[in-house]
């Protein structure tokens, strides 16, 4: 039988070697290898059509020893408990790399948001709002969007767990709406976060941005921003994919018009202009290019595909791109794969502006804003490099090694209750 992909497995072996790697105490290390609390809950909604439908959502909460559980809230077909566990962990361990007062988790709802209405979709945010209430809030656990979810979803959020708390309450999650106390640069920020961490790489080993060959995986708000800025700052996109397929262009494609494209609600597998072919994903992944950015799921870069690929660097965009089986291939290979809890932690580090704006009833500029996330970015990479320089490891050793310390460190120094 083919062993079947579980996320949490996964994290368990990446922070186990970590945390055999570093030395690690294993004592409190214990702790950090099971979340605090799952919550399963099920959410009947009155469909337009009149019909009553059950659907399954869960919020995993992994830490609240550095801080408020925090993370985002994903809708899709395929999440399970397992999917957002691992999720959750890669929460706790992604605030602790960039040094931000957070713990960490996530919340999913099993769902196809594609199937459903807008109305459906308000109905469904809001009754998983109801039914997970008791346990977020402005200092207890933060949400934020994620995979198919948005500003949007996040007014819904924000509007449910005011009225049935009797005040508004902005801080209760980030990534909302300008209009309802949401941050400047919080939509484009895990995009930015992204493109930071490849010049960061880049510059590392003496090259520059300018001129470097970029494939990105997933075109979703991640993907799209990522293409975006690196675009405008002189990278090359070589090749691009959606959930209809994948497109690929030599000379470069121009993200700046894709994105207005896609925006107008088209897919990628119907653009059409000179020199861009249409390819399947899996032969997206394979491109001869400078940097592989995977921006859409888990388990896409594995022991299939690893051995094949035509990159000198990783930088991944999404949770969990990259198996570890994958991950020893990359490292014989001489792939440089900077790992996604720092990658993509431009998104909460933005949050984390955002709510710290909600909680002073105050608003930065846009130039502060950037400024801030590049500050934080550097400085954390600067923290794993020393570990990499140290233990001779990977980056995915050295940002796990750096997250797992402060985590144990600050649970050693709480103690253990009672
Ligand atoms: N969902 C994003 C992530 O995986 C953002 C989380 C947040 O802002 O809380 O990092």
């Amino acid at each position: 039988m083919e062993n079947i992909y579980n996320p949490y497995e996964n994290v368990l072996k990446v922070m186990d070697e970590a945390v055999e790697l570093g030395g690690l105490s294993t004592d409190m290390y214990e702790m950090i290898r099971h979340p605090q609390r799952e919550l399963k809950v099920y959410l009947p909604i009155r469909m337009d059509d009149g019909s009553v439908k059950v659907f399954e959502g869960y919020r995993v909460q992994h830490s609240n020893i550095r801080g408020p559980f925090k993370g985002g809230i994903r809708f899709h077909q395929n999440t399970d408990l397992n999917e957002v566990k691992a999720l959750a962990t890669w929460m706790s361990l992604k605030c602790a790399v960039v040094n931000i007062p957070y713990g960490g988790a996530k919340g999913g709802i099993t769902v196809d948001p594609s199937k459903l209405s807008k109305t459906e979709l308000m109905r469904l945010t809001r009754r998983y709002t109801f039914a997970i209430e008791s346990i977020i809030g402005p200092d207890k656990d933060i949400p934020a969007p994620d995979v198919n979810t948005n500003a949007q979803t996040m007014a819904w959020v924000l509007d449910t767990y005011s009225m049935l708390n009797g005040k508004p309450c902005p801080g209760v999650c980030t990534g909302k709406p300008l209009e309802l106390g949401g941050s400047k640069g919080r939509p484009s920020a895990t995009g930015r976060g992204v493109v930071i961490s490849t010049k960061l790489i880049l510059a590392e080993h003496g090259e520059k941005l300018e001129g470097t060959k970029i494939v990105i995986q997933g075109f979703g708000n991640v993907g799209a921003n990522t293409a975006r800025i690196a675009f405008h700052r002189g990278a090359v996109i070589v090749g691009l994919s959606d959930v209809s397929g994948a497109i690929r262009c030599k000379d470069g494609l121009d993200a700046d018009e894709i994105s207005k494209f896609v925006e107008e609600g088209h897919l990628l597998s119907e653009y059409e202009s000179e020199g861009v072919e249409h390819i399947s994903n899996d032969e997206l992944l394979l491109t001869d290019c400078d940097v592989l950015i995977p921006a859409a799921l888990e388990n896409q870069i594995t022991d299939k595909n690893a051995k094949d690929l035509k990159c000198r660097y990783i930088v991944e965009a999404a949770n969990g791109p990259t198996t570890a089986e994958a991950d020893s291939i990359l490292k014989d290979r001489g792939i440089v794969l900077i790992p996604d809890i720092f990658a993509n932690s431009g998104g909460v580090v933005v949050s984390y502006f955002e709510w710290v704006q909600n909680i002073q009833i105050l608003t930065w500029s846009r130039e502060q804003i950037n400024k801030m996330l590049e500050d934080i970015l550097t400085k954390a990479f600067a923290d794993i490099k020393a570990v990499v320089a140290k233990q001779g490891c990977t980056w995915r050793m050295g940002a796990y090694i750096v997250a797992l310390s402060r985590l144990i460190t600050a649970n050693e120094v709480k103690g253990l209750f009672p």
